[in-house]
């Protein structure tokens, strides 16, 4: 980052949640917001040409509901984010970060650590599988999605979550982390997060500005 204006690392508030549990809902309602800057991994990684090698490397390891490797992830999300930056369509020095689909492990946690202050992770949580599951076979039909449209990708893309992102939860351990009733409606988990927003010292001081 460049001037002496912008800050040293993105203020950053993580959507966390198992697929399905809407965080990309939340991530584009909050991003059309002004000041805030929404970046969904999953959108970066389908908007990717499948015939280069990262490109790919997504249809491989999404398909079969795995996580792509992190080394691959994280340069993708820094070039990205890198090209948000330059072009002033986010602009860290006055908008907050909204990050969905990233980091999804601890080891991705730890590679963004540089690049990130994380003020706030909303944990959307909805233990109903297959609550879950429904969404995600109503979103294969509506959006084309080939890794909702299968059951046993979406069992795996579930234990994924389990095993690598939900530590996640561990590492930021303390009172960044909201957990929020994702079996509500859209409307009610969307005042929720801004309720936890609007208590945040840096967002007092955002109001300030008067941008
Ligand atoms: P969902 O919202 O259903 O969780 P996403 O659109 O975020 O799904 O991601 C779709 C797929 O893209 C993931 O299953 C994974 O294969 C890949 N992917 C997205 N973000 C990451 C990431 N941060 N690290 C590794 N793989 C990722």
């Amino acid at each position: 980052m460049s001037d002496d204006k912008t800050p040293a690392k993105f203020r950053t508030f993580l959507i966390l949640g198992a697929p399905g549990s809407g965080k990309g809902t939340q991530g584009k309602v909050l991003g059309s917001i002004p000041r805030f800057h929404h970046l969904a991994c999953g959108d970066v990684f389908r908007s990717l040409d499948t015939r280069t090698s990262l490109g790919q490397k997504f249809v491989e390891f999404s398909s079969r509901g795995e996580l792509v490797p992190d080394d691959l992830t994280v340069q993708l999300w820094r070039a990205n984010i890198k090209q948000r930056v330059d072009s002033h369509q986010f602009k860290p020095e006055i908008d907050f970060l909204v990050l969905d689909g990233i980091p999804r492990n601890v080891e991705q946690a730890k590679y963004m650590e540089a690049d990130i202050e994380v003020l706030k992770v909303f944990h959307l949580s909805c233990p109903d599988r297959t609550e879950l599951a429904r969404r995600l076979r109503k979103r294969a039909l509506k959006d084309n999605r080939f890794d909702d449209a299968n059951e046993s990708v979406i069992q795996n893309r579930f234990a994924t979550y389990e095993a690598e992102t939900k530590p996640i939860l561990d590492h930021y351990i303390g009172d960044r982390i909201v957990d929020i009733d994702a079996s509500q409606s859209p409307a009610k988990v969307l005042y929720d997060i801004i309720g936890s927003i609007m208590t945040l010292e840096a967002w007092r001081e955002q109001e300030k500005l008067r941008i």
